[in-house]
């Protein structure tokens, strides 16, 4: 989902910005392309030139984080320390020390199911994706010597820092930084005077207060066997977040097997079990990272374990796996 949508095709889409009169306050809704995806803003306003403002803002700030944690970019923080950091401790920002800090206890969490050193095999089944043609066991073999987040050691004695043990280490927030940036810019446009609001990013969205007279932001969940179908289920949320991982988008089908674009660790390839699974946390670094740790915990463990993970990170969840043929759907209380 990080690269969903090619930034070529982006180029032209710049700021939309529609209204809709709802009570006193005005709805207004505006779009951008970052991280390989489309943001979404939403915001309740009495005043809407200082809307346009806070709107900005938000989008800066998002666009900042993608500077800081993308993948793709050859110049981004993540690829320079990736090199950098080899062997030795290097400074990093306060955004890069925040997603790695929540990565690298997600992974000793998950005994590494949860793992954002992956980056060597996820460029491989990328490829993939993109041939059709599977990468073999020795290439697997080789890019999984070079990923393991014991390998990748974050620490913040005054200021922040990391070291990697070997050289060729390619980090990937794939899995959590589109949550974050999702908190951020929820952040940046309460700090501007506008609480009720919601800032989404494919599936990873970021609500602030309910809408005016509302007890919460209607949020449609989809369910990963009935793509075509309507939402499954409504919730009402506000001050939380909600993620969905699955593979209805990112997948690669190969010889009749299907691989997920999240990869089980244990096999080096993409996940082949069916599985979609959607979180409500606090915050979107919590959902983002959980909904794609859930995923992985479901294929090695089973859904119960997927679900009993959700549970002991103060979240709620609901894990759809196809089993045998047949779709099953496991939910904690929601
Ligand atoms: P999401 O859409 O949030 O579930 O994230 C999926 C993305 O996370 C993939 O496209 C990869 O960039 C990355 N990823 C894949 N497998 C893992 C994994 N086991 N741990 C952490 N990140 C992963
Ligand atoms: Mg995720």
């Amino acid at each position: 989902m990080w690269n969903t949508i090619k930034p070529a095709v982006l180029a032209g889409v710049l700021l939309c910005l529609c209204r809709t009169a709802l009570l006193a306050a005005e709805r207004i809704e505006a779009l951008e392309p970052h991280m390989g995806t489309m943001f979404r803003i939403v915001l309740y306003d009495d005043d809407p030139s200082q809307a346009h403002i806070a709107i900005r803002a938000a989008f800066d700030r998002v666009a900042e984080l993608d500077g800081e944690l993308s993948d793709y970019k050859p110049d981004s923080e993540l690829n320079r320390v990736a090199v950098a950091a080899v062997g030795h401790d290097v400074p990093i920002s306060n955004d890069l020390y925040t997603v790695l800090a929540a990565s690298q206890s997600l992974a000793d969490r998950t005994n590494g199911a949860f793992d954002v050193t992956l980056g060597p095999v996820i460029r491989l089944w990328r490829t993939a994706r993109r041939t059709g043609v599977l990468p073999g066991g020795d290439e697997i073999a080789a890019a999984s010597l070079r990923s393991g987040y014991r390998k990748l050691h974050v620490r913040n004695d005054g200021a922040p820092e990391i070291r990697l043990d070997i050289p060729g280490m390619q980090l990937d927030l794939g899995a959590i930084a589109k949550g974050y940036a999702a908190d951020e810019g929820l952040r940046v446009l309460r700090e501007h005077g506008f609480p009720q609001a919601l800032v989404a990013a494919s599936g990873d969205i970021a609500f602030g207060d309910a809408p005016p007279g509302q007890v919460g932001w209607d949020t449609g969940v989809d369910s990963i066997n009935a793509p075509n179908e309507s939402f499954t289920q409504v919730l009402q949320l506000h001050n939380a977040a909600i993620s969905t991982s699955g593979d209805t988008e990112q997948f690669a089908e190969i010889d009749g097997v299907r691989y997920s674009h999240i990869v089980n660790p244990e096999t080096g390839k993409g996940l082949t079990t069916r599985v979609g699974v959607t979180v409500v946390a606090a915050r979107g670094i919590i959902s983002d990272g959980l909904s794609t740790a859930a995923s992985v915990i479901a294929e090695q463990h089973g859904p119960e374990a997927a679900l009993e993970l959700i549970r002991q990170s103060a979240a709620r969840g609901i894990v759809v796996i196809q089993t045998d043929g047949k779709w099953l759907r496991y939910e904690s209380p929601i």
